[in-house]
């Protein structure tokens, strides 16, 4: 299966922040958009489809251990991650799964062509996989009842 067909699933809605928001108002959208990361928005460009990073709950957490409750004063920008990677469209589940996996990350933006279309999470792929593994396993039942 490919990305494009988990895109199709879930939408296309992405959350977004920028640099400069503050991490106390970006846990908020975490929390109101039941999400685990946000995408940070570059308007000159960034180094793919104007991302300047991403920002998750990890980062979150370790600013605040690091820094105490002044983390939530900081900004975005001194919290994000800004090398991200990302996947195409026409990538395989199985290639995000692997990409997730090595990385360490659960989340990855997906890019067609320069253009951000999506945002799969591994709640997304951990889905697909249980619908994938029962459609195989409801597969083998029938072929063992009707042989
Ligand atoms: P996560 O597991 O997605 O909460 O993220 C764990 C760490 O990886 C955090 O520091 C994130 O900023 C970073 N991260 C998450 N997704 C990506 C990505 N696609 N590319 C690079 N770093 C990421």
């Amino acid at each position: 299966m490919k990305v494009s067909n988990l895109i199709a699933d879930k939408g296309s809605e992405i959350v977004m922040t920028s640099s400069g928001e503050s991490v106390l108002e970006t846990a908020k959208l975490l929390r109101t958009h039941k999400i685990g990361a946000v995408l940070v928005r570059d308007p000159s460009g960034g180094q793919v489809a104007d991302i300047a990073g991403i920002i998750s709950e990890r980062d979150i957490i370790n600013g605040v251990a690091e820094h105490g409750h002044q983390a939530l004063d900081m900004s975005v920008g001194d919290l994000m991650t800004a090398n991200v990677h990302v996947c195409s469209s026409e990538d395989t589940v199985h290639d995000v799964m692997t990409l997730m996996t090595d990385k360490r990350f659960r989340h990855v933006p997906v890019v067609d062509d320069g253009k951000l279309v999506g945002l799969i999470s591994i709640g997304d792929v951990v889905k697909h996989r249980i619908a994938e593994t029962e459609e195989e396993a409801q597969a083998l039942r029938e072929y063992i009842t009707t042989a």
